[in-house]
């Protein structure tokens, strides 16, 4: 028969005394004592060994273990070749994003407030700015969207606003919003919204100054008013709202010509900076020295360029980096026609010359990394069109003379 007024068997605590009385087979626990012993199972499990349940409340704690730099700049390094110094800068700058969000719960009496750091990367187009941003997303488990800011307007002009950004992050973490203010935003093209020359003009610049305000907002943190799923369809249908104070933002973009600004300002900085290495090694160094001033006179407001505090560049890209991202990466472009030929029961594999010339081709046309893909479709097109009515061949071998014949068929082609 059932105890009217069963008591904890931990505690001794009544029923009448707590919330909730879970019952076992002979005996009773109360939703204290449940509550204490999820959370000695949590400790002694540690945070990283965690049941898939515990994972999933430590998540939407935020409590996850945090990687720290050096295990960020390894992982960075499995998919993301050379770019070391964006890579140490991009590890401890988003390190310690996440460790001042954790630590904002369990000292916010402290007087010390860390304020967000923003990170802006500069480097030439393909040379790794997206694949760094969604690599550190990938490790952060945290979600992650990408955004041009070439399509934002002004709110009230054609064209997406600002705050659609946010949208889109809001929609990779499901709707949560509590997720979304965790996550990180790479917007691109940042470059593409300086502002045109110095005149003040009568017609509003929208697509230059008036954007970079708005993105201003939502950077240093805003309470955004996002639609819901599917956008309103009723007025009175109420917005989601984001805070966007904690989401982390890495912008990139090319800034074509910025060298000619730095190179001004350093010579100005050190009369008579000569160097006896060619343009290219000066061109690279020159990205290296970027400023903070030089940003602003490419055109960036300076109340935005104080909101990305973290200045990073990235190095272009040479033959040989060309050639290991080749073959280097963990899914790197060479292992990933393996694994496609593997899938028809075909080895695939290529010579070192021709690796050689692939990368050859892309550095010499100026087609950098994105260019890769492009080049290994054309020399493997016909293969990949009879690989799989072909049953006695086991094995393909690339050399350099037929990815030459391949590519310079395709080639001649393309420009005919
Ligand atoms: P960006 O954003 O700088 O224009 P991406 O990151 O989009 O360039 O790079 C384009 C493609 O080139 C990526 O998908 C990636 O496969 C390759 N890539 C570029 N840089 C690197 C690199 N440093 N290491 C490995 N792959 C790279």
């Amino acid at each position: 028969m059932k105890a009217k007024d069963p008591i904890c068997s931990f505690c001794g605590r009544r029923k009448s005394e707590s919330l909730m009385m879970i019952s076992g087979l002979d005996g009773h626990i109360c939703d204290q004592c449940a509550d204490q012993a999820q959370k000695i199972v949590e400790k002694e499990l540690g945070m990283d060994g965690l049941s898939p349940a515990a994972t999933s409340k430590a998540e939407s704690n935020g409590n996850k273990k945090l990687p720290k730099p050096t295990e960020i700049k390894s992982f960075l390094d499995q998919y993301v070749i050379g770019q070391d110094q964006a890579k140490k800068t991009l590890s401890v700058a988003v390190y310690n994003h996440y460790k001042r969000l954790n630590s904002k719960k369990s000292a916010a009496d402290t007087e010390v407030e860390i304020e967000k750091s923003n990170i802006l990367m500069i480097g030439e187009t393909g040379t790794g700015k997206t694949l760094l941003a969604k690599t550190l997303a990938k490790i952060l488990d945290v979600p992650f969207c990408i955004a041009d800011a070439t399509v934002l307007t002004e709110a009230g002009y054609v064209g997406e606003d600002v705050e659609s950004i946010i949208s889109r992050l809001l929609q990779v973490a499901n709707y949560k919003p509590e997720q979304a203010e965790r996550g990180i935003i790479y917007l691109d093209e940042m470059d593409k919204i300086a502002r045109k020359g110095d005149n003040a003009s009568i017609t509003r610049d929208v697509s230059g100054e008036g954007v970079q305000q708005g993105l201003l907002k939502i950077l240093e943190g805003t309470i955004a008013n996002v639609a819901p799923e599917g956008g309103r369809k009723h007025p009175d249908q109420k917005y989601i709202k984001v805070d966007t104070s904690n989401i982390l933002f890495i912008c990139g973009g090319a800034f074509d010509g910025i060298e000619k600004i730095i190179s001004r300002r350093v010579q100005k900085q050190a009369l008579g900076f000569k160097s006896s290495h060619s343009k290219e090694v000066q061109d690279k160094k020159l990205l290296s020295l970027v400023a903070p001033t030089d940003l602003r006179s490419f055109g960036l407001i300076p109340e935005l360029i104080g909101r990305l505090p973290i200045l990073t560049a990235l190095e272009p890209l040479d033959k040989e980096t060309l050639k290991s991202i080749l073959t280097a990466p963990k899914n790197a472009l060479l292992k990933q026609y393996q694994h496609l030929f593997a899938l028809d029961k075909i080895t695939l594999e290529f010579s070192e010359e021709a690796i050689d010339y692939i990368a050859e081709i892309a550095f010499e046309n100026k087609l950098g990394a994105r260019g890769l893909r492009g080049i290994c479709e054309s020399i493997l097109q016909d293969y990949m069109y009879e690989a799989p009515s072909t049953k006695n061949k086991t094995q393909l071998t690339i050399t350099r003379e037929i990815a030459e014949e391949k590519w310079n068929r395709a080639d001649s082609q393309k420009y005919a």
